[in-house]
């Protein structure tokens, strides 16, 4: 068990710390006809960003072409240094089960800032974090230390940080091939014999016209003492002219094979984002910000009346605070989807003669513990939870809650009218904001959420909610990471027993994993699709993929990405970052249906 844990938390030290890079350099994205590197005009579209051009020059050889590549993988190493983005990881250790094949034991969740300078840091959003890997630390923290190194973590979005050159690697090249829309030559890196530890060995996609880097899948070589280097599968995608931004990591560990001797299995999904939140300045525009949409949004030229001026005291508050959170890079700008969990919320007010002075809004949370919390008159669920839920209606009963904490007048706070409480640090913004209800306004909000629903368009569909709450209760024990919410109410309550919505739980029919055309819950990662550059969110509009077995259902789990990479600019055919498992979109046309 004890080594099972360390594994666990080394995966994951692993997974937080690189990113560190360094080089320059744009590419003409523009020009697909050409296969050169070369006629760069670099168009930024990130003011403030000095880019260098690269020297002409038109590959011919495999050797030129990896010179390109060496070029242009420390050009996007410089090209990121300065930033700070956010990542995530999400990991589940693995048990065998006999019918559902390797399931989850128990789940670990990391939220961090990265510093992606010369040297590593990471600074954490979650505090118990800290203690949480001290107490994993005792006696390891040799190991720790290890993993740390820039070094050490760089493959896992850099090929190597430090060491990506000739003198290092070997290059082999093997053949082209599609990664989506986009065109690849595909190397086998290798480091040379001696060439130091702790090097890349693995393959990189690179795309056929710049040479980047789009995607890396290897290891870690030699396997220092005391320590694990895991299999790793980094992708990027085009988001800026030139370069393309480490966006998704899949990392796998683990052989349930008869005879495999393996101690250590798990899964984790890394995700990294907020690339383009400016570190600067951003306390005082959001002071500037606020006290001017009151007045804006006034619609009489005199003073407001003591409940208008309520009103308008209450939604300062209720912007700042989603201002706040959109700054710390936890809230997508608005966007596509909060139209859609804004059609779900008026469906259901529509038919329950529901008028409220302001409208309701929705907007989306990117990170994955499944959570929900409203401030105001704002609804905000998290990715991770729309990710999994498997229809409309379910999505319309979890809505349900928070809309009817909404009609019951119970988000009357408004301390965050005070633009001073928004001033603090991205990195606490969970110790600075809260927005949990005491446990007499959740049950009012549930009792209400069933007569809305009663009343809705969801009312004969409210098999699928409560089936979905079944299954959540179900994995509950292996998943309370998932289920630590940080803003909102927990779907649990202290003894991991899921209580939110519990009567629509006890109308619902049993829960049959064996069932193949019963889904309660569906995988992590296969609605939400989240721009790592500019923190947008949209649908995946993924075709239905049937399921042959239970073991395709995999109700909350992580699976690898497979992104459908395509080229800046270039019109998508399809949509990317659905997971490969793919039983994440069977009914996912219910919610498409409604825009
Ligand atoms: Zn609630």
């Amino acid at each position: 068990m004890r080594n099972v844990k360390q594994c666990g938390w080394l995966v994951a030290a692993a997974l937080l710390v690189p990113l560190s890079l360094g080089a320059q350099q744009a590419a003409n994205t523009s020009a697909p006809a050409q296969a050169a590197p070369a006629s760069v005009q670099p168009v930024s579209a990130t003011p403030g960003l000095a880019l260098v051009q690269p020297a002409a020059k038109v590959p011919v050889s495999v050797d030129q072409v990896v010179d390109t590549i060496i070029e242009r993988e420390h050009a996007l190493i410089q090209f990121l240094k300065n930033r700070t983005p956010l990542v995530e990881t999400y990991l589940q250790n693995l048990t065998p089960n006999d019918k559902l094949g390797a399931t989850p034991k128990e789940d670990h969740y990391f939220l961090g800032r990265l510093d992606m300078g010369d040297t590593v840091d990471r600074r954490d959003y979650l505090m118990k974090q800290a203690s949480f890997q001290r107490s994993l630390m005792g006696g390891v923290t040799k190991l720790f230390r290890i993993q740390y190194q820039p070094m050490g973590f760089s493959w896992m979005v850099f090929a190597d940080r430090q060491n990506f050159d000739r003198n290092h690697y070997d290059f082999h090249y093997i053949h082209r091939e599609f990664l989506g829309e986009v065109k690849c030559l595909m190397f086998e890196v290798t480091p040379k014999k001696n060439a130091g530890v702790g090097l890349f060995k693995g393959t990189i996609w690179v795309e056929d016209q710049d040479y980047n880097i789009v995607r890396l899948n290897g290891t870690y070589v030699p396997r220092p003492k005391n320590a694990f280097y895991f299999h790793m599968d980094s992708w990027r995608l085009n988001l800026v002219p030139g370069y393309w931004i480490p966006a998704y990591i899949y990392s796998e560990e683990g052989d349930f094979s008869y005879g495999s001797h393996d101690k250590l299995a798990f899964k984790a999904q890394s995700r990294i984002w907020g690339y383009d939140v400016s570190r600067e300045g951003r306390e005082d525009e959001l002071t500037d910000l606020k006290v001017d949409s009151v007045k804006d949004e006034s619609p009489v030229s005199q003073d407001l009346s003591p409940l208008e001026a309520q009103r308008a005291w209450q939604q300062q508050a209720e912007d700042n605070v989603l201002e706040r959170l959109q700054r710390a890079g936890l809230l997508a700008p608005q966007g596509d989807v909060d139209k859609v969990l804004q059609t779900v919320v008026s469906n259901i007010e529509i038919t329950n003669n529901i008028d409220l002075p302001r409208p309701v809004r929705a907007r989306v949370m990117v990170t994955y513990p499944l959570e929900t919390f409203s401030v105001g008159n704002t609804i905000v669920i998290s990715r991770g939870l729309i990710d999994t839920l498997p229809d409309e209606a379910s999505l319309a009963a979890i809505l349900s809650h928070e809309l009817a904490h909404i009609v019951l007048g119970h988000n009357l706070g408004s301390k965050f009218a005070f633009t001073d409480r928004m001033l603090f640090s991205d990195e606490s913004t969970y110790q600075n904001f809260g927005f949990r209800h005491n446990p007499e306004e959740e049950a009012a909000a549930d009792a209400k959420a069933v007569e809305l629903l009663k009343n809705s368009p969801y009312a004969q569909k409210l098999a699928s909610p409560g089936l979905y709450l079944k299954q959540l209760q179900a994995r509950a024990p292996e998943l309370s990471a998932l289920l630590t919410s940080h803003l909102g109410n927990s779907f649990t309550d202290d003894k991991g027993q899921v209580t939110r919505l519990s009567a629509l739980m006890t109308s619902a029919p049993s829960l049959d994993e064996s069932k193949l055309d019963q889904i309660a819950a569906l995988p992590l990662g296969g609605r939400i699709k989240l721009d790592p550059w500019q923190d947008h969110v949209e649908m995946i509009k993924a075709a239905p993929v049937s399921i042959t077995s239970a073991r395709d259902k995999m109700p909350f789990e992580v699976t690898p990405f497979f992104p459908r990479l395509t080229r800046l600019g270039a019109v998508a055919a399809g949509d990317s970052a659905a997971p490969a498992g793919g039983s994440g979109t069977t009914t996912a046309q219910n919610t498409d249906a409604q825009k």
